[in-house]
């Protein structure tokens, strides 16, 4: 929302009906950067545009001339974590093309990417360029912060700055009670912000809405963590309605589908995509690291580079728990992360491995069956 009068200035420069100040695309969290890195498709005459959904060889996106739709064709890319995904910024044609074409994305800030089953280079790309993952975690369950950390990683991996709400806080009306939840919250959560929210009160949600502020924000979580409710109190409707609603005032004729970013009356935007609803823990190994930031810290003082934290002599981390100073859940969560983050690149290799092994069979049964024919010939 920093975005001033002369940085609108090149985009609306093109044509005079776009309002100077403040930029057409603030809301959607344009700003010098961005400006800067359109700078040469600005050139070429095209407009930015942010990404609020995609199907298809198609998307939505939303221009100083609305929202848009466009075709994809140019930037499909070998790489699938490449292709264009909601919350892209986008070069897109000016009026005219029919269809219109996305000429070029801008490199990304962030990505949330999904690890698909089929090969290990593969990953599905979830939402790019968001600024804030809001984890968030039920206050009316037992705390799981093994489940906390994991969703950390996740954040941490994608490039966003986590944020962990405790939802449902109404639940907890003993403050003493509330402020040790936050505390072993935090403890688990290095470098993250731990705020409590009750969406049926409105408590906690101007915090948090500062602390996410301008930019684009995620929302993590386990089913029924309250995501959906805390949608919709940032929104400030229903989240469900909003969508459908909104494509009814965008330019296009297309009525039944959803978008996937959506403004914030205090400005900024949430992208809420079903993959993100529904998203684990993957490939995650330096995400993994960033939640255990302190283990990691410790470990750099342990007397063996390679120090395993089992019963190696000099180990800095398990002094630190002897001390009372780490706790011994942090370090078996970390090794659980580890470990599973490891199986799950194992399991995408021995699938990898198996396929090879089906294309040499079938590569095989081919050569058997071309050897067979050539006898029969020669029989
Ligand atoms: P999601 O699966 O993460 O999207 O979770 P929902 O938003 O659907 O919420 C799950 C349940 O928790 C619903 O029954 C909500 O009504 C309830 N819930 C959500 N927020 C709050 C809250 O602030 N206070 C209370 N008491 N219940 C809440
Ligand atoms: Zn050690």
């Amino acid at each position: 929302m920093s975005s001033s009068a002369s940085s609108a200035s090149s985009a609306s420069s093109a044509s005079p009906s776009y309002p100077a100040s403040p930029h057409p695309l603030a809301a959607y969290g344009w700003d010098e950067g961005w400006e800067t890195e359109f700078a040469p498709h600005a050139e070429l005459g095209l407009l930015p545009g942010r990404v609020v959904r995609v199907d298809r060889g198609q998307c939505d996106v939303v221009t100083p001339a609305g929202v848009v739709r466009a075709d994809t064709e140019f930037v499909v890319p070998h790489d699938p974590v490449k292709v264009v995904c909601t919350g892209d910024w986008a070069a897109v044609d000016h009026e005219g093309g029919d269809p219109r074409y996305v000429r070029a994305l801008l490199p990304r800030r962030t990505a949330f990417v999904r690890s698909t089953s089929s090969k290990r280079s593969e990953g599905q790309i979830l939402a790019a360029n968001v600024d804030h993952a809001v984890v968030a975690v039920s206050l009316a369950v037992e705390l799981d912060l093994g489940r906390i950390e994991r969703f950390l990683a996740l954040a941490w991996e994608s490039g966003a700055q986590p944020v962990v709400a405790l939802t449902k806080a109404d639940l907890v009306p003993d403050q003493v009670t509330l402020a040790h939840l936050v505390q072993d919250v935090e403890t688990s959560a290095p470098g993250v912000p731990v705020l409590t929210v009750s969406a049926l009160h409105g408590d906690g949600l101007d915090v948090l809405t500062a602390l996410v502020g301008g930019g684009t924000t995620v929302l993590l979580g386990q089913s029924g963590a309250g995501k959906s409710t805390l949608a919709n109190a940032l929104v400030g409707a229903d989240v469900m309605d909003v969508r459908a609603a909104r494509d009814v005032d965008g330019k296009g004729r297309h009525t039944t589908t959803t978008r996937n970013l959506l403004p914030l009356p205090t400005g900024g935007v949430l992208i809420d995509t079903p993959g993100l609803r529904g998203v684990g823990l993957y490939d995650a190994e330096s995400g993994v690291g960033q939640v255990f930031a302190e283990i990691e810290e410790l470990a750099r003082r342990c007397r063996f580079q390679d120090c395993a934290h089992e019963s190696e002599p000099g180990c800095a981390v398990r002094s630190a728990v002897d001390d009372g100073e780490l706790p011994v859940r942090r370090l078996e969560s970390y090794r659980k992360l580890l470990r599973e983050n490891q199986w799950i690149v194992a399991k995408t290799d021995a699938r990898l491995r198996a396929e090879i092994r089906k294309d040499w069979k079938r590569k095989g049964a081919q050569g058997r069956a071309a050897m067979e024919a050539k006898r029969g010939r020669l029989r």
